[in-house]
């Protein structure tokens, strides 16, 4: 394995509603990048299980209000703004920008306000980068050691990167066209 490939160490999910959700995420973030990059806004959204279907579906993409902006999509709410019989499973945005609210803003990194939502709520988050690669991250699914002080950690540190085998998203101006979920699309 080269230094470059070791960069992808995110394993395709696995479950079969594992695979779904990557799928959804996957789609919905392929068809928005070029799009939010033009536009240089956040876009995103929540993939959940519709309970009542049994299917797998998103809302979004949701956009920034401005540019220096975090894309909202419910994170201050209860089960997300979501209605008791829609579960989240995912969320997932895009980073078109290099900096926010005259922050240098790490886009290649999962951290800060991305990484609470994630380990809050114990789903996976998705982020397209605006180099056009799909990364996961993967909350620890309960309190971990730190493994340098051995300190119970409350959340862990989960585990971050491109998943493997997903080609690169185009992200020129050409693709850049607004994207809106057909009605009844699911997973
Ligand atoms: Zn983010």
């Amino acid at each position: 394995m080269s230094d470059a490939d070791a960069e992808f160490h995110q394993p395709k999910a696995t479950t079969k509603e594992g695979a779904r959700v990557e799928a959804a995420a996957i789609f919905l973030l392929r068809h928005i990048i070029a799009w939010s990059v033009k536009e240089q806004k956040e876009y995103g959204g929540v993939i959940y299980l519709d309970t009542a279907s049994g299917e797998i579906r998103a809302n979004g993409p949701l956009s920034a209000t401005t540019s220096a902006n975090t894309v909202y999509v419910g994170q201050n709410e209860v089960n997300l703004g979501l209605p008791a019989t829609q579960r989240p499973l995912a969320w997932y945005h895009t980073h078109p920008l290099t900096e926010m609210n005259g922050w240098h803003f790490e886009w290649d990194k999962f951290e800060g306000g991305d990484y609470r939502l994630s380990t809050t709520r114990r789903i996976p988050g998705y982020v397209c980068t605006m180099d056009g690669w799909i990364w996961r991250f993967d909350p620890s699914p309960e309190p971990q050691a730190d493994p340098e002080t051995g300190h119970i950690d409350d959340d862990g540190p989960g585990s971050w990167g491109k998943i493997l085998n997903v080609p690169r998203a185009p992200v020129d101006s050409a693709h850049a066209r607004e994207y809106k979920q057909p009605a009844g699309l699911h997973w």
